[in-house]
């Protein structure tokens, strides 16, 4: 059996191609190596989707995937081995060895947090160093811990940290937040400790997380901190890497894409936040998947 179309990443802008795709008759599946929802997943609150006035991350990703189901969109939880993206029919073969074919592509691939790159990260990794507050926050019941980043979710994870957390410091590599303007007010009215102009240069610890060092930049002097967890927030990146070698145009490892949310491959498609974009953001990555969803519909149309 051919697939009109493949859409490889079940976050919302992988799901929102499904439900547009599929409500046009076109079959549709949606590979999922993990649990759909992407990044929403790991939101405990989300303020700025339209529709809720704050809805939780899963009940929302539950919804969409829900609704994807209900268009028509089969969902198939399995990695990718490989892809052949340049012919008319374009195949992709599965973790499980299955072999398919579809007529168009969608990259949905996501992206995953950045690394710090510090001594110890690796090492203490699910043993005091998480990169999903919301995941692993209820583990830190009464303990002291740090948020790496100045960004929007590093400062979202520290308010959802004090839940649990009898102490929570942000480590900020500059003098301000990148963060927007209402989390960082929410933020200073809170009893969170702040560390402006410092980086975490090592984290250190038995079994599991003790301490950490921390430059301050502007004295040039580093200190060790003891501390039970270590939540790094500093962004992230895209998950690309199965297109390495491959014929997509890139940028910087973001998938180029025109206004269509086509590639520089006929019947390949990307959206979400691999591609090229400024703004990523859940409503932005849904926007994509309505773009994608719509041209793929035109494009088949024309085909036939
Ligand atoms: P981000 O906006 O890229 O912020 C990353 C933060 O980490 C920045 O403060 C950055 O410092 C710092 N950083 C980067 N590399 C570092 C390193 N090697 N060492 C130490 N610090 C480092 O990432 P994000 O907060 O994960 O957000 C990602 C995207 O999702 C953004 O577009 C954001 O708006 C969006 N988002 C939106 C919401 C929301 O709307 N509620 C919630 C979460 C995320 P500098 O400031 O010095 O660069």
């Amino acid at each position: 059996m051919t697939y009109d179309v493949i859409i490889i990443g079940g976050g919302i802008g992988g799901l929102t191609t499904a439900i547009y795709t599929a409500r046009a008759g076109l079959k549709t599946l949606v590979i999922e190596s993990k649990l759909t929802g992407g990044q929403m997943l790991s939101t405990y609150e989300i303020e700025n989707y339209p529709g809720y006035k704050t809805i939780s991350g899963q009940e929302l990703a539950l919804t969409i995937t829900e609704q994807a189901e209900s268009s028509g969109a089969v969902i198939s939880y399995d990695g990718i081995k490989s892809l052949d993206l340049v012919d008319d029919i374009k195949r992709v073969v599965t973790d499980y060895d299955r072999e398919l074919e579809a007529r168009c592509v969608v990259l949905a691939l996501g992206a995953e947090p950045r690394r710090l790159g510090v001594n110890g990260e690796e090492e203490y990794t699910g043993r005091g160093v998480s990169y999903c507050a919301t995941c692993d926050g209820s583990f830190f019941k009464g303990k002291e811990v740090a948020v790496v980043g100045g960004g929007n979710t590093a400062l979202e994870d520290a308010l959802y940290l004090m839940r649990f957390a009898k102490r929570v410091r942000i480590i900020h590599r500059r003098d301000e937040f990148r963060s927007i303007g209402v989390l960082a007010e929410r933020v200073k009215e809170s009893n969170i400790e702040i560390m402006y102009d410092a980086e975490v240069t090592g984290i250190y610890g038995d079994k599991k997380v003790g301490e950490i060092a921390v430059l301050d930049k502007k004295s040039a002097t580093e200190a060790r901190i003891s501390i039970d967890g270590v939540f790094v927030a500093i962004g992230q990146t895209p998950s690309t890497e199965i297109l390495k070698g491959s014929a997509i145009e890139m940028n910087n490892g973001y998938i180029v894409v025109n206004k269509r949310m086509e590639t520089n491959i006929e019947g390949v498609y990307a959206v979400g936040d691999a591609t090229d974009k400024e703004v990523r953001q859940l409503v932005t990555a849904a926007a994509d998947g309505a773009v994608a969803g719509y041209h793929i519909s035109e494009y088949l149309m024309r085909k036939n």
